[in-house]
């Protein structure tokens, strides 16, 4: 049976890193998923929750659907303000246990030099995760960190228990650069 869903607050401008630094030209971008992909992820992550014996709770859901619907780093107060579908804002411990898991379960990843939180687009499994960063429009883009598992390594032979690894790189995406 297919669960109702709130609508996504599309379009909703997100207090964001997207227009921090307001950049003048336009960006065509529109990373989010929605309808179909984002149901098709939605229900990867069931799976995967499924699997690991772990449960998608009714908030874990939501806070996962606004980031894959933005497709971009999503501030935690942005979260709990479009928490609701009719504009209730969620309470903070809400939003940010969810959060906690869903970095936990790597279907999100935190990027500690936005202080935001992005819906993982690449792994099937916990994993590093680089992510370039354009410091003029905010978009950003999770890739495969080379080097990983380097610093995997040191840190087993080193003894350290490792929760993360995240490789933030920023600079200008294509379109900036050549504005
Ligand atoms: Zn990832
Ligand atoms: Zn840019
Ligand atoms: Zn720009």
């Amino acid at each position: 049976m297919a669960r109702a869903r709130a609508p996504l607050a599309v379009g909703r401008q997100w207090t964001l890193i997207r227009g921090m630094s307001a950049c003048a030209h336009s960006h065509a971008s529109e990373p989010g998923l929605h309808g179909d992909g984002l149901d098709a992820a939605m229900a990867a992550a069931e799976r995967r929750c499924g699997e690991i014996g772990e449960r998608l709770t009714a908030p874990r859901r939501r806070v996962l659907e606004l980031l894959l619907g933005s497709g971009q780093p999503v501030k935690a107060y942005d979260l709990m303000a479009g928490f609701g579908a009719k504009g209730e804002t969620a309470k903070p411990p809400t939003v940010y246990r969810a959060l906690e898991f869903l970095a936990r379960t790597g279907l999100a990843h935190r990027i500690e030099s936005l202080n935001a939180y992005m819906a993982c687009r690449l792994g099937e499994a916990r994993h590093a995760a680089g992510f370039l960063i354009c410091d003029c429009c905010g978009a950003t883009r999770e890739i495969e960190p080379l080097g990983a598992e380097a610093v995997q390594h040191a840190a087993r032979s080193s003894g350290y228990v490792l929760t993360a690894v995240t490789v933030e790189a920023h600079g200008l995406c294509a379109e900036c650069a050549a504005a």
